[in-house]
């Protein structure tokens, strides 16, 4: 009876400091991993929205919301988008002439 109580005991002990061990590795594990966590947000990429490109963001340059890999693409960027905004206002003046047009 005191040799089963004894053999419980020892097995409860062992199962105990196993899950310690268990549960200190984990911590030791998060501990290292966190770090290098620490360094890809530190590194975060962002991607060129003219030539979709990806670069760190730390060479990127931002521009309303947009990032780019070169001054050069940034200019090409806007100057297109302004082209776009023009275009549109274009047609809405079309449309506002059409509507004009009916109405007379
Ligand atoms: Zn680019």
């Amino acid at each position: 009876m005191n040799l089963l109580l004894i053999r419980l005991i020892i097995f409860a002990v062992l199962f105990f400091a196993g899950l310690k061990l268990y549960r200190m590795y984990r911590e030791w594990k998060l501990d290292r991993d966190d770090p290098q966590q620490g360094d890809d947000q530190g590194n975060r990429m962002v991607r060129c929205s003219w030539c979709q490109v990806h670069l760190p963001e730390e060479d990127a340059l931002r521009e309303r919301g947009d990032w780019f890999c070169s001054s050069d693409h940034r200019d090409k960027y806007l100057a297109e988008r302004k082209e776009e905004q023009k275009e549109e206002k274009q047609e809405e003046n079309k449309q506002g002439e059409n509507k004009q047009e009916k109405d007379d």
